[in-house]
């Protein structure tokens, strides 16, 4: 069986580093907020190009983070997409905030920085936009930031499914304010646990960020504010830091499956491929195809069938889920509310074979033939 997704790999490719590095923290004897976390936090920092990382205990409380120490609260509006992980949506509302839905633009996953000033217009309350850069591929980072400032709103960078991606030649994470990640195991960068970050330049909301993480203290045992506890343990982050130097290693074998099922793809008129966009580095943290029509069940079958794993991310737009049908549509959400009856995503991670990716092609074409 391919499966979808399978973290195990990674862990096989790396079992007697990744050994060594928990052995060494269990003996350490120090297991939350010591060197390890420093070191990933200083390594992920240099990484993208930053000043500042935080490590928190998920990519969820890292939005949260942001928003709460940028003010974001109760009778505040955030805007957001609408097809994301639900983690981006209950990050905003955690905060007490509410959301507002901004459309993505055709033909990609991402927020439309159209549809971005029109909600503006219409809700001038909005204070942050939380731009997500969905599998794997950077939104249109120069109309959304001008967009942004124009509004004097706070833009802020979901990065949980974009490691090491980029926008003209620059890593997602640096544009707005902070960018949130998540490391989640089967991410491109993932613990084997959970795990989040924040990267910024901001030196005073990094402070606010790192009292908030651990109960609102500057001093031990001392609360300046109102905090929660979101803390990325030092077992995670020596795993963290074991894998980080392969990050780039893996996304460009990601890169390169995504080549191979585009060639072997490309001559199916049912199915659209996914793109780059002019001027990214696109990372594949998912490789999402489209099937129009009626025939992507019975293609999940047919996988399922032949021992391959597919999986749609996600198969219920976010504004009409049971959670979150009270949330008014501000703007029109058409992009957003058409792609998930389509979309469908291949298996995709650094370690999946030649031979695997070519029975994957043989056995799609096997079923449009
Ligand atoms: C995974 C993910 C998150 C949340 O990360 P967790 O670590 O699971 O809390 C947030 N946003 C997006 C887009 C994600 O894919």
């Amino acid at each position: 069986m391919i499966l979808q997704a399978d973290p195990g790999r990674s862990f096989k490719a790396m079992e007697q580093k990744i050994k060594a590095a928990v052995a060494k923290v269990l003996e350490s004897g120090w297991y939350i907020l010591g060197k390890e976390n420093e070191n990933f936090e200083n390594d992920f920092a240099a990484y993208n190009q930053v000043q500042y990382c935080l490590g928190t205990a998920n990519g969820t409380d890292a939005i949260e983070l942001i928003l709460r120490a940028l003010d974001i609260g109760s009778n505040d509006l955030v805007a957001t997409v609408g097809n994301t992980a639900t983690a981006t949506v209950s990050a905003i509302e955690r905060t007490g905030a509410q959301v507002r839905f901004a459309d993505i633009e055709p033909g990609k996953f991402t927020m439309s920085a159209i549809s971005l000033e029109k909600l503006l217009m219409r809700q001038p309350e909005i204070k942050a936009v939380v731009v997500v850069h969905l599998f794997g591929a950077a939104a249109d980072m120069d109309a959304l930031h001008e967009v942004a400032q124009r509004h004097h709103v706070h833009l802020i960078e979901d990065c949980a499914q974009a490691h090491g991606a980029e926008y003209k030649g620059r890593k997602c994470g640096t544009f707005g304010i902070a960018g949130s990640f998540s490391f989640y195991p089967t991410k491109n960068l993932g613990a084997f646990g959970d795990g989040g970050a924040v990267i910024t330049n901001d030196s005073v909301l990094y402070e606010k960020m790192a009292a908030l993480r651990q109960y609102g203290w500057k001093k031990r045992y001392i609360s300046e504010f109102n905090g929660i506890n979101s803390r990325l343990d030092e077992i995670q982050a020596a795993i963290l830091s074991v894998k980080l130097p392969y990050l780039d290693a893996n996304n460009e074998k990601r890169r390169q499956i995504a080549a191979c099922y585009k060639a072997g793809l490309q001559d199916i008129e049912e199915i659209i491929l996914p793109v780059e966009p002019e001027n990214t580095r696109h990372v594949y943290h998912q490789f999402v195809i489209r099937v129009p029509g009626e025939k992507r069940t019975e293609l999940i079958e047919y996988m399922k069938e032949n021992g391959i794993g597919c999986a749609i991310h996600y198969p219920v737009a976010i504004p009409l889920q049971p959670g979150y049908e009270k949330i008014p549509h501000i703007c029109d959400l058409s992009e957003t509310l058409k792609v998930n009856d389509e979309i469908l995503s291949l298996p995709m991670y650094p370690e999946l074979t030649g031979a695997e990716v070519e029975t994957i092609i043989s056995a799609l074409r096997g079923f449009f033939k």
